[in-house]
Parts: C-alpha cells; structure tokens; sequence
C-alpha cells in the first residue's frame, strides 16, 4: 500500500475502513473546553468505554432490584454461572478452547496463582526465565515466588537483557539463553507484547523451545490480548494471564483472564491454591470438605467473581463480536499502526526514533524516543497532551502511542502528527 502524508488521503482511508463504523460504539473524551474529541491513543494503558456497557450494568444492578439473590438463578444471564458467558469469545481472542479460558482475580493474582501450580523447582531445575526490564509486576511476582520456595532471586531469575544500545530482544539470543540453561530452568515467563518497546514476542518459537527442554512456559499477555491474534492451544503454551482493562475495554480494574492448558485439566498432582468456586458444580453446594476440582480453567477460581466487573468484559467482547473479531481488528490494525509510521518517518525522523520493531513484530502500539536539542522528552509528551492528545509517558524516555482499530481513524494518525510537529 502505497501511503500519502496528507489529511484528504488519510480521510480517504477511513472513508474506505469497514470497520470506521465502530468508534460510534465507544465514547471518546473530549478536548477540555471544546466541541472536539480528543486524539485517544492511550487503549494500550485505560481501553474507552463501549456504549454497551452501562446498559449491561444496568440489567445488572435491576436484576439486583427485583430479583435479590433469586439473581443468581430464575433470569437471563444467571450469575452463578455468569464468567461461563464470557468464556466463548474469550477463547477466541487468545486462540484457546472454553474450558481452556476463565475471567477471575487481577492479573498480577492469576500470575502468582499460575506459577503456585507450574512453578515446580527441585534443587537442580529451580530458575526462571524472564526480562531484565519486564513490567514490575510481573518481575515482584516470580522474584517472590522464588524466596516463597527458599530459593535466592539472584541466583535463580535469567534476566534477558537487549544488546547495547539496543532497546529490544533477539528472538535468536532468547532461543539461545533457553538453550544454553536448558538444564535449571524450571519455567520461562515472559510477555506476548512488551510493553515498553511495543515488541511482538515469538510466543511459539519460545513455546517449542521450552517443550523441547521441558520447561513450562506462561505469557503475560496484558498488551497482547485485544491487540494481536494469537494460538494459544496450538502453540502449546502452560499458562497465560492477562488484565481486561487495556485494549479489552473493561474499566479500570476489571477482572482479569486466565489460560490453562487442556493437558493439565486433569492433572491431580498439580499443587493449587484453592477455593469453592474451583470445586465441582454438581457438588459444590454440599458444602463438603473434599476438594474437588473443575476439569477445565475453572477449577483455579477462588471465589464467585464481581458481577458488574464481568458485566463489563460481557458488553466489550460483544463488541469486538460486533467488530468480526481479532482477526478483522488485525488486518486494520497493521495498516493503521504503519500509516502512523510512515508519517512519523515521513515528517519528523531527524527529531523522533521509532523503538518498536517492524511489522509482524508490533502490535497497535508504536515506542517512539524524542531527540531535540531544545525539548526534552517529557516536554514533547506534556506539549501533546495540552493540544488534545492523550497517549501515554513511560519512564526513561518513550511516548508510547497506541492507535486502536476499535475506534481509532486514519485522520487521528495525521491529526497526531500535525500536533507533535508543533510540539516539537
Ligand atoms: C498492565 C500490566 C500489569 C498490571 O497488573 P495488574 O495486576 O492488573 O495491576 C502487569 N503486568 C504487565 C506486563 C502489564 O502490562
């Protein structure tokens, strides 16, 4: 596809966009003091609000009204069996079967409730693989998991870190690292999407790796849900969590999703933490003692979940039902985020440095560094914001920018660029 850097082709493009229909399934903040919607390139940290929503939260809060706790069975969408509702189009975005997929806890619970069954170290095979700059949380969570088995983080976490003066990993120097401690890796936990750099991880390439040596394998898939399509089943992947709030437009703090393998549903020497809601259907309201549990994803939950939070995750997977799915998201995705691209490269590649790797290898988001001799990088990112633009900071130096197929437009692409320039 050949690009042109101007507002008329770029209105062309949208005008083109069979999915352009769906930003008037959301709604976009307006410009403070103004008639204007805002450039919202910010889905990568807070997703925008379907319109669906509030009216899944509302059928909720009535059935609360009428029903009481008789809401928990005699209507539409019952809530003791609420989470199965979301479990078809969840499956679909990560590439995974119902029984494979459930909505429970936050992320960074999941990750710690994930590696409490598939973190197994013995005094041999005890590290584990992740990056030297993953999210904190993710980095909090194994180093803890790590001292819980009496382990010391120092010697137990390989750390990946990029060459120098590179800001992202080698697909080839991580196959290597898991090669070279193919012998005392006890599990491989790292993102599907980075999200700092933007990168795309080789999720199977790191799968077939780890099998090969035996490792177990789990993904954060935070900045990979609702962005990338994915296989999850297929790849033969352990494990993967990820929050609902970013490009599944949830609400700030919604429940998060959880991936467990089929080959491990009905495993019963897998250690859990347990709770009732993982235990048997049938049984679980006679209120025994014996643990029994689900033989699906299912049987990780702890308690009954957070209705109106599910409520939320209902009215967006809708939507991207609506939208025909990742897939269709994707294709619209690519040409979005590389037209975003070409007019960065086109008009301001002496003053700004792409950090996300190209094509397969990004999702929507771009990293980009600022390089000005009278502004800083924070400076950029204030002046942008002030002009209408919400994307975000991330500490050292990256504006992260992420154009979402959802409701994001080509005219948003040229719009932004025209706003940096001036900020810059
Ligand atoms: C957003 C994000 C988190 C946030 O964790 P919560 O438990 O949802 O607060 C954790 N890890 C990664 C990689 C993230 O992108």
């Amino acid at each position: 596809m050949v690009f042109e850097d101007s507002l008329s082709f770029a209105k062309k493009m949208d005008q083109q966009d069979t999915l352009a229909h769906m930003q008037d399934a959301f709604y976009i903040p307006k410009i403070k003091n103004r008639d204007e919607n805002e450039i919202y390139f910010c889905g990568n940290s807070l997703g925008l609000q379907p319109k669906l929503t509030s009216q899944y939260l509302n059928d909720e809060l009535i059935k609360w009204q009428k029903l009481g706790v008789k809401g928990h069975f005699d209507c539409e969408f019952p809530w003791m069996p609420y989470h199965e509702f979301l479990a078809e189009e969840s499956a679909k975005l990560v590439g995974a079967k119902p029984a494979e997929v459930v909505s429970m806890n936050s992320l960074t619970a999941n990750l710690h409730f994930m590696m409490v069954s598939f973190y197994q170290p013995t005094k041999t095979k005890f590290k584990i693989l992740l990056e030297e700059h993953a999210f904190p949380s993710d980095h909090y969570a194994v180093e803890s998991q790590i001292k819980f088995h009496g382990f010391e983080p120092d010697e137990a976490m390989i750390l990946l870190k990029p060459h120098n003066g590179e800001e992202c990993l080698k697909a080839e120097d991580i196959l290597a690292t898991i090669d070279k401690h193919a012998d005392e890796l006890a599990l491989i936990m790292l993102p599907g999407v980075q999200y700092y750099t933007g990168q795309v991880f080789d999720m199977q390439a790191i799968a077939d790796a780890a099998q090969h040596h035996d490792i177990t394998v789990g993904f954060d898939l935070a900045h990979a849900t609702g962005n990338i399509e994915m296989k999850l089943h297929d790849w033969g992947i352990d494990f993967a969590a990820w929050c609902t709030y970013k490009y599944l437009n949830s609400g700030p703090g919604s429940v998060a999703g959880c991936f467990v393998h089929e080959k491990h549903h009905d495993n019963p020497d897998l250690p859990r933490f347990a709770g009732w809601w993982g235990h048997d259907k049938d049984t679980r309201f006679k209120m025994e003692n014996n643990f029994i549990p689900i033989q699906s994803a299912e049987g990780w939950q702890l308690s009954n979940p957070p209705i109106l939070s599910l409520a939320a995750i209902r009215a967006s997977l809708d939507t991207f039902k609506k939208a025909g799915g990742i897939g269709e998201l994707r294709k619209k995705s690519k040409q979005l985020t590389a037209y975003l691209r070409f007019l960065l490269n086109n008009r301001l590649s002496d003053h700004i440095n792409i950090i996300t790797p190209d094509d397969e290898l990004s999702g929507c988001q771009l990293s980009i560094c600022i390089n000005s001799d009278n502004k800083s990088g924070k400076q950029v990112f204030e002046a942008i914001e002030a002009a209408g633009v919400t994307c975000d900071w991330r500490e050292p130096n990256v504006i992260r920018l992420a154009p979402v197929p959802l409701y994001n437009s080509f005219a948003d692409c040229v719009r932004f660029v025209d706003v940096l320039e001036d900020s810059l």
